[in-house]
């Protein structure tokens, strides 16, 4: 008696297992099957989408955000075009670039959005212990063609700061490029201003417009609240400052050399300019050297 007792009391657990298995699993099935049963082509879509949904939400929640007693200071790179020089110091090559991506990767550092830079300098801690933000100046068309690329095999983020009046320009990348390279939840774009020029020279309306007209249209063309401003040339005064945070920018970047804090001014952020000729490890002692 009480050996057929337990044997049917096992076999009762045993069905239940099987139970708790099929329900469990089931999803699972489902999505496999809905997978397979559709094309390639739209299964890579649908593989991006989720990725690309997902990323910005992914870096907020997965990243452990690290407080600091002292104040935070970290590197803005500052890139303007990627190609040969040919004397031209602002102009790196792209294999340059790859390997200074490469070295920071290699060396645990992270990339930072402009909204996590926000947070970085506003509340003082951040995502990861060795932190970076990698900017490109004017919006070169090879920032598309040859920095995308490196950047998304390397799954590093960047931020283009783009002067709307290169539109059109062959030159410069376009719309389509840019939604894409957005899209990619890797590149951001900010603002360069429309007209690229001395904003300390210009009158207050002018300063205004400069400032607003571009903030606008990146606004409205990639549905985003633009927060960046980076100074043409670096220059800017106190009327520039004003005019940048009364038309809704949360943040400045200069081009005065020296690690981003907090303490320097929220619109007054020194950069790391990168100068063409460093390979990987030389990039790496430079970039510690510029340590505060
Ligand atoms: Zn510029």
């Amino acid at each position: 008696m009480k050996k057929k007792g337990l044997i049917i009391l096992f076999s009762l657990v045993l069905i239940e297992l099987v139970i708790v298995g099929f329900v469990l699993l089931k999803p699972f099935a489902k999505t496999a099957n809905v997978e397979t049963s559709q094309t390639k082509e739209s299964t890579e879509k649908l593989l991006t989408s989720t990725t690309m949904s997902s990323s910005n939400e992914k870096t907020k929640k997965e990243a452990k955000w690290i407080e600091s007693d002292t104040e935070i200071a970290f590197p803005i790179l500052m890139y303007h075009s990627l190609a040969e020089p040919e004397g031209n110091s602002l102009k790196v090559p792209p294999k340059e670039f790859e390997e200074h991506m490469k070295w920071l990767k290699d060396n645990g550092y992270y990339t930072l959005t402009p909204e996590e830079a926000y947070i970085v300098l506003t509340e003082n801690k951040k995502p990861a212990e060795k932190i970076v933000w990698v900017t490109f100046d004017d919006g070169y068309l090879n920032n598309y063609t040859e920095g995308f690329p490196i950047l998304k095999q390397l799954d590093m983020k960047a931020t283009i700061n783009y002067i709307t009046s290169k539109l059109g320009s062959e030159y410069y990348f376009n719309v389509d490029q840019m939604k894409e390279m957005k899209a990619s939840g890797l590149i951001s774009i900010q603002s360069h201003t429309v007209s690229h020029l001395d904003l300390n020279t210009l009158d207050d309306a002018r300063i205004d417009s400069e400032l607003l007209d571009s903030k606008q249209w990146f606004d409205q063309q990639l549905n985003q609240d633009t927060s960046v401003l980076c100074y043409p040339a670096g220059r800017y005064d106190e009327r520039v400052i004003s005019s940048a945070e009364k038309n809704g920018y949360k943040m400045a970047i200069t081009t005065e050399p020296g690690y981003a804090k907090k303490s320097d001014g929220l619109f007054t952020l020194k950069r790391v300019r990168v100068s063409p000729g460093y390979t990987g490890d030389m990039f790496g002692d430079f970039l510690l050297a510029s340590q505060p």
